[in-house]
């Protein structure tokens, strides 16, 4: 039987800090969340490896170091309320829901929800709200958002997304071409975002009418 605790410690130390996550609630959160819970059954082992892994329908659940930078990205406080576009295996919304109030996570795919969904009822995070639509409309019936990740690579800024991100809100997404994408940061600050490039990366494509 392996030892699941000790492997997310290691992730931890040997994947996140050591290459400058120093969030603590960050850290605290990804140290927390039974990441081998949200990968596809048989890959248990492997779930806190330094890598992507398959989740099905073509899609994937992030590094480690990625999901950690991007949330560190975010600046969260706790009672922030956070929208993520792509929820796939649920981890990342985990990982969200560890930190802020309330997530409410946007999937396309049908099945990969219904999965990611029971696995977080299962794991007690009831602050985590999903549905099933194209994710680059937003949610506009609570919005607006202290916090938005786009966990899918776009051509660029949705402009929905935008509209219901809050003054003084943190946008976190992926821009660029079907596989290659500039990790982007957008604040909104007096109605206008400023952007900041926070190094290259590669996501599975956003899909739908804001993607390809
Ligand atoms: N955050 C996920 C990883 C997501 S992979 C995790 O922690 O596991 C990207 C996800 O975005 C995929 O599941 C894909 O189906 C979804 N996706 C792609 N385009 C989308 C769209 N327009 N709206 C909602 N979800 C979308």
């Amino acid at each position: 039987m392996m030892d699941y605790d000790k492997a997310r410690e290691r992730m931890v130390a040997e994947q996140l800090v050591s290459r400058g996550i120093a969030d603590e609630k960050v850290l605290t959160a990804m140290g927390a969340v039974p990441r081998h819970r949200f990968v596809e059954m048989g890959l248990e082992a492997i779930a806190y490896s330094d890598r992507p892994l398959p989740i099905g329908h073509h899609q994937t659940i992030s590094q480690p170091y990625i999901v950690a930078r991007m949330t560190e990205a975010l600046e969260l406080e706790p009672d922030d309320k956070v929208l993520e576009i792509g929820a796939g295996s649920g981890y990342q919304a985990a990982v969200l829901a560890e930190i802020g109030q309330k997530v409410y996570t946007i999937e396309k795919i049908e099945p990969l929800l219904e999965r990611a969904r029971s696995i977080l009822d299962e794991l007690g995070y009831d602050n985590v709200v999903s549905k099933i639509d194209d994710g680059a409309r937003g949610w506009p019936e609570h919005a607006p958002y202290d916090a938005i990740l786009v966990t899918a690579g776009a051509p660029d800024v949705p402009q929905p997304l935008m509209d219901q991100l809050a003054e003084g809100g943190r946008m976190i997404i992926p821009v660029g071409d079907q596989t290659l994408q500039e990790l982007i940061k957008v604040v909104k600050k007096n109605g206008e975002a400023r952007k900041k490039k926070l190094g290259g990366c590669r996501f599975v494509p956003l899909r739908g009418e804001h993607g390809w």
